[in-house]
């Protein structure tokens, strides 16, 4: 900004564009053209990138339930008093682990997270989408928009892969253990976690500078450099957010399953998402290629965008 102030200055002063601010001008356009565009891949967890709900890897084990029994209770709590299906499946983690004796700290939702699977290939998915965007200059960010559980994601092996996870969390008594819940995620809180993403704010808590009016050009990542990926009811409103304002959003399933993919399918004829693909994340996947030429296109857009400012 002051160096543009400092160069419209000489070249009032002087009454043409001088030598030396020509020269600067060029320089500020490399200088410009040098900073990279960031791309937020943002992902749901539970049937996107693990195959099941992330509850099933331990801690429905180690309260002696089936997962079907656990989400038989949980719904009919749901259903039975016209609850939110997040804060019934947290009352009920809370109420038997208690029943069972079994304490609930941040520690132990971490060895759950240890033991989730994950679908084939998402743990060198990360890896391989940072070296493309590397050489394709572009700065790829990966964030979780999850209705799951943050201290049992935090325990998985992908954890250090994202630059934010949003997600559910408990709040803890004075012992360290989970006694209610803090911040709940159904499909109305995810798309106000992507704004969060728009608008470079990390914190789920936060609800007047989300709210904040910002300049297009001042938001940290454009709707447009965004990648939304889900499987299920709740990311539909994140999905269309995306898409909607020039995204893309795609729909991922379980390749084992036909009614998953036939769900996508609904996805993409509807409108709310512009791919769908296996969740599978290897770097010969169609994951990879579709992601790879939404990079191309994000960093091509962002290139004539700058060449086009250039006066
Ligand atoms: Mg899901």
């Amino acid at each position: 900004m002051y160096y543009f102030l400092i160069i419209k200055n000489i070249t009032n002063l002087s009454g043409k564009q001088s030598e030396f601010a020509y020269i600067c001008r060029k320089s500020l356009f490399v200088v410009k053209m040098k900073k990279k565009p960031i791309v937020a891949l943002i992902y749901d967890f539970d049937g996107t990138l693990s195959p099941g709900n992330m509850q099933e890897f331990g801690f429905i084990q180690a309260i002696g339930k089936t997962p079907e029994e656990f989400w038989k209770i949980s719904d009919g709590i749901a259903r039975g008093q016209d609850a939110s299906n997040v804060l019934s499946y947290m009352k009920l983690m809370l109420d038997e682990a208690s029943k069972s004796g079994i304490k609930l700290r941040r520690s132990d939702f971490r060895k759950f997270g240890a033991h989730i699977r994950l679908f084939e290939g998402v743990k060198e998915w990360f890896r391989i989408v940072n070296e493309y965007g590397e050489a394709h200059g572009v700065k790829i960010e990966h964030y979780i928009n999850s209705s799951g559980l943050k201290e049992i994601i935090e325990g998985s092996p992908i954890a250090g892969a994202f630059k934010h996870i949003f997600a559910c969390t408990f709040l803890y008594d004075e012992n360290g253990e989970a006694e209610w819940p803090g911040i709940a995620v159904d499909y109305t809180a995810k798309t106000q976690f992507i704004f969060k993403i728009n608008k470079g704010i990390f914190s789920a808590r936060d609800n007047k500078k989300v709210n904040e009016s910002v300049a297009e050009d001042k938001k940290r990542i454009p709707f447009q450099q965004m990648i939304y990926f889900g499987d299920g009811e709740t990311d539909i409103p994140s999905m269309k957010i995306v898409n909607m304002f020039g995204g893309n959003s795609v729909a991922v399933y379980n390749p084992k399953f036909p009614e998953k993919k036939a769900f996508a399918q609904k996805l993409l004829r509807q409108g709310r998402v512009n791919f769908i693909t296996p969740a599978v994340y290897s770097k010969e996947s169609r994951t990879f290629r579709v992601v790879c030429a939404i990079i191309d296109k994000i960093k091509a857009d962002w290139e004539l965008k700058q060449l086009a400012r250039y006066r």
